[in-house]
């Protein structure tokens, strides 16, 4: 077989797809994927010992998702897991089906995921201030009743909470559901959906361990309605969340101190990066609610490269959003040599 008879046996849709950037780029000082500089001290893989290799996990991840709505003050029946909430994305969109709108920059695995499975995207331009485009939002909810809606607040990439209150309308307005990806909420100064879910049935909340210090477990939630909830469990595959995961994500939870500690140091590094990036004269720091600063920059691609050859990986989102690149908040001394080496090559 040649490889053009392998690609015309591809679904089109799947053909004309391009693959999530995900590369592993080696580099000393790693602030290109939005994970945390901290990794969990202390035994919280005690939990292994007890691991029989021979079974199978837990299909119902029943004692995460019991650690999960302990931190959360919701019960298990809310709750649904994930291998990560990339799964759970897909999950979704495989259960709803389109058309799924989101706005534009956004996290794009919501656009590639329901490209994959055929469902038609809509994709709305935020407005000048990186905000929900109200007006164009409810003109698309009206015109083409989408049945699933993806807002990620604090957004990625460009850092900054959606106004509570445009996604209040959208929510009131949309038929389908709305899912409020908070990946990012642990950095935030507002308070989230949570509060919400028992007043909305259509109001799906998704989070991670991902940008908390657990990248390397995979595990995402989606916290709705039992009904919901329900529904999107009939297309999870059996035994999603593995073993290794689940043992350590519970052991992890109960680490509270660490976790704040984490995320408290992590809010006051992204203030401090932002107000000496601000005082540079070529660079235009976008203020953010995230682990991560979008900023603009005359020369992006050079900026890029200059900074790796530095040893200092951010993101190059040039290719979306013109000018910008994305750093993600590192530990103290990680974002000193980053502040450094551009302020040296800007
Ligand atoms: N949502 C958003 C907004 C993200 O930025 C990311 C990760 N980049 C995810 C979801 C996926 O997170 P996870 O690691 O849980 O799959």
């Amino acid at each position: 077989m040649k490889e053009n008879d392998i690609k015309n046996l591809v679904r089109p849709v799947v053909r004309s797809l391009r693959p999530y950037d995900a590369k592993e780029i080696p580099c000393k000082i790693k602030l290109d994927a939005n994970e945390s500089p901290f990794g969990f001290k202390g035994d919280i893989f005690r939990a292994l010992k007890f691991l029989k290799t021979n079974r199978y996990p837990d299909p119902e991840a029943k004692e995460l998702k019991i650690a999960i709505g302990r931190r959360y003050g919701i019960s298990s029946e809310n709750i649904l897991v994930g291998n990560g909430s990339d799964e759970l994305i897909y999950y979704i969109i495989t259960t709803f089906g389109g058309p799924v709108l989101h706005p534009i920059p956004t996290f794009s695995m919501y656009g590639i995921i329901a490209q994959a499975l055929g469902e038609k995207v809509i994709a709305i331009p935020l407005d000048r201030g990186f905000d929900i485009d109200l007006e164009k939002t409810l003109n698309a909810v009206e015109k083409e009743k989408p049945r699933l809606i993806f807002l990620s607040s604090p957004n990625n990439p460009t850092g900054n909470c959606f106004s509570a209150e445009r996604i209040m309308k959208i929510i009131d307005a949309s038929k389908g559901i709305v899912v409020v990806d908070e990946a990012y909420q642990p950095f935030s100064s507002e308070q989230g959906f949570l509060p919400l879910l028992r007043n909305y049935r259509n109001l799906v909340i998704m989070r991670t361990l991902s940008k908390i210090g657990l990248a390397a477990l995979r595990v995402g939630f989606v916290i709705a309605d039992a009904a919901i909830i329900n529904e999107v469990n009939k297309v999870r595959l059996p035994f999603n969340v593995n073993s290794l995961s689940q043992a350590i994500a519970v052991a992890a939870l109960k680490e509270k101190k660490q976790l704040s500690v984490f995320i408290k140091t992590i809010i006051s590094e992204r203030e401090r990066l932002f107000s000496e990036m601000a005082e540079m004269n070529s660079i235009t720091p976008y203020p953010s609610e995230a682990n991560f600063i979008l900023f603009k920059i005359k020369n992006p691609d050079d900026m890029y490269q200059a900074l790796l050859r530095r040893d200092v990986l951010v993101r190059n989102l040039n290719d979306g959003i013109k000018g910008c690149l994305r750093v993600t908040v590192g530990t103290r001394q990680e974002n000193s040599v980053f502040l450094k080496a551009l302020r040296e090559l800007s």
